[in-house]
């Protein structure tokens, strides 16, 4: 029998497996408070297989990520007792903490002290308690190669700070990993925490036992992928009533983002998003990019690439008016990004208010100001930058619902609006 209440010291690693999903009455998770006002009386989150009974959250770190750690561990390419060495990582500007941090019903989603883990629980890991930060923020220069093209037409001017005249910016970006307070996102989807535990687990095959076995443990560390923010400008200008504060909350997508395909809006949605940034920053305010990584609405890639096939070869064509209907022909429903979580990272960074909201998303904009968060106005995406082959998918959500400057599509005008057929790609 293993002593399952001691972390795992090093060069003895437990080869006894150590089935965490029954209370041992031997387990003594660190106490954690989650809502509350200061880091120390919060306590950590600790999900280091190395803290044992220690531990009081559910799952592994680095979301996704987990499963390669796991191959490096059985490849002995990495020690699974390695303790990571946090020496000069600390945050490249300070974040917080804001009045929200100790809400708890406004941040259920990440943890608010996730980036200060080396300074808020130093005592923890001296004692020898591995706990990892689940934020990091950084700095960087951003290269995008539109933004040339915005400052050769006169409509970007750089200022040598947050815009240089290469056509480079200079962000603030923090990654952020989910860390969710079960009881909070719960409360936000309107279910009962046993419910959604019991939902996780079977809808995961039964990976995370503890979600049914082990109600004392209220945090979860979900195997999905993350958010990555960028901010233009300065941090300070949110807590200033007197600045403004752009900001366009992104989905993954990376077949747009990245590689430039042609059929939906996400980059050139992104790249005006990025440009309002800029220029919001510029103006005496601050300019934010919320990147989630929730690709193809949160269905994946494939179902995704699936549903274009569905689209195309369909009697008739891709035309606006099936546009939701092939989606949820193939996947069950038009959209599993569930946007109730998406404010999170904007509460953390302490927004109350967005001047100026760089999306035409209805799901999204209703989230903002059900979490309290106050928006000003709206921004569409120019028609000009409105690729060929995205008209459909344009027309389909402004007749959904989508906030649009114009008039919304009648349904009998949809079918009008066609894509280009699979053969002719
Ligand atoms: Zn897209």
């Amino acid at each position: 029998m293993s002593d399952d209440t001691k972390p795992v010291e090093n060069g003895a690693r437990n080869r006894h497996i150590i089935l965490t999903s029954h209370p041992t009455g031997h387990q003594k998770p660190i106490a954690l408070k989650w809502g509350a006002a200061s880091a120390k009386e919060r306590g950590p989150v600790v999900g280091t297989l190395g803290a044992g009974g220690q531990r009081n959250a559910i799952g592994a770190h680095s979301g996704s990520y987990a499963l390669y750690r796991a191959l490096a561990v059985a490849s002995g390419a990495l020690s699974p007792e390695h303790k990571p060495d946090l020496t000069n990582t600390t945050p490249a500007t300070t974040i917080g903490p804001n009045p929200q941090w100790s809400d708890p019903s406004k941040i259920v989603s990440l943890d608010p002290f996730g980036h200060t883990v080396t300074e808020s629980f130093a005592e923890h890991i001296a004692a020898g308690l591995d706990i990892r930060p689940t934020i990091a923020v950084t700095k960087a220069r951003l290269t995008v190669p539109e933004l040339l093209g915005e400052i050769s037409s006169g409509r970007l001017h750089p200022d040598g700070s947050i815009l240089l005249e290469s056509g480079e910016a200079n962000v603030t970006k923090v990654a952020i990993e989910p860390v969710w307070h079960l009881p909070g996102v719960a409360q936000r989807f309107g279910t009962a925490e046993a419910e959604l535990r019991r939902t996780l687990f079977e809808q995961t095959g039964g990976m995370f036992s503890e979600l049914v076995t082990r109600p004392d443990l209220k945090v979860f560390l979900p195997p999905i992928g993350g958010v990555t923010v960028y901010i233009f400008g300065d941090l300070a200008a949110i807590a200033d009533p007197a600045c403004h504060v752009a900001c366009r909350v992104h989905d993954e997508c990376s077949g747009s983002d990245v590689f430039g395909s042609d059929i939906c809006t996400c980059r050139p949605y992104l790249i005006h998003g990025i440009d309002g940034c800029i220029k919001q920053a510029q103006e005496n305010g601050v300019g934010i990019i919320v990147y989630n990584r929730k690709e193809g609405r949160a269905l994946g890639e494939v179902t995704k690439f699936l549903v274009y096939n569905a689209r195309k070869r369909q009697a008739g064509g891709d035309r606006a008016d099936a546009y939701f209907e092939r989606t949820e022909c193939v996947a069950g429903v038009q959209d599993v990004r569930f946007q109730e979580l998406m404010p999170d990272p904007l509460h953390w960074l302490g927004v109350t208010r967005i001047d100026r909201f760089i999306s035409m998303s209805n799901m999204k904009y209703d989230a903002m100001v059900q979490q309290g968060i106050e928006i000003v106005e709206r921004i569409a995406i120019p028609d000009d930058m409105i690729p060929e082959d995205a008209r459909v998918e344009m027309e389909a959500k402004k007749a959904a619902g989508y906030f649009s400057e114009g008039t919304a599509p009648a349904p009998e005008e949809l079918s009008d609006t066609r894509g280009r057929d699979l053969q002719d790609y």
